[in-house]
């Protein structure tokens, strides 16, 4: 007896789930948007404006206002969107550089232990 009552009050949380979005929906920080969770106790350092995504930093949040709200940027908007890319290109450089030593440093490696495997 007392199992079917258990399920009809599951039946009707399960009911009462739609009603949820609606308070999530309220959340001002839009921390509970789906993909975009945070971890427990870590606050966002920027959060668009137009479609409530958390981001890490301020950098992430304005390349993302230049890729995905480009057709309604205000000019202080889109002078931080092209500086922060500006800034994403020159790591991305710094990355390559460092992808080309660390290949070559192995490249290296590779051949002084094959000439030695080969003097043996
Ligand atoms: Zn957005």
């Amino acid at each position: 007896m007392t199992t079917t009552q258990d399920r009809s009050t599951d039946e009707a949380n399960a009911t009462d789930e739609p009603s949820d979005p609606s308070s999530s929906a309220t959340n001002p920080v839009g921390h509970s948007q789906p993909g975009f969770e945070l971890p427990d106790g870590e606050e966002p350092a920027a959060t668009c404006e137009r479609c409530a995504r958390p981001f890490p930093t301020t950098m992430h949040h304005d390349l993302h206002l230049g890729e995905v709200h480009a057709e309604a940027l205000t000019g202080r908007e889109r002078e931080r969107y092209e500086d922060a890319l500006e800034a994403e290109t020159d790591e991305l450089f710094v990355y390559h550089l460092k992808v080309i030593a660390a290949l070559a440093g192995m490249y290296a490696v590779l051949v002084l232990v094959y000439m030695v495997v080969l003097s043996l």
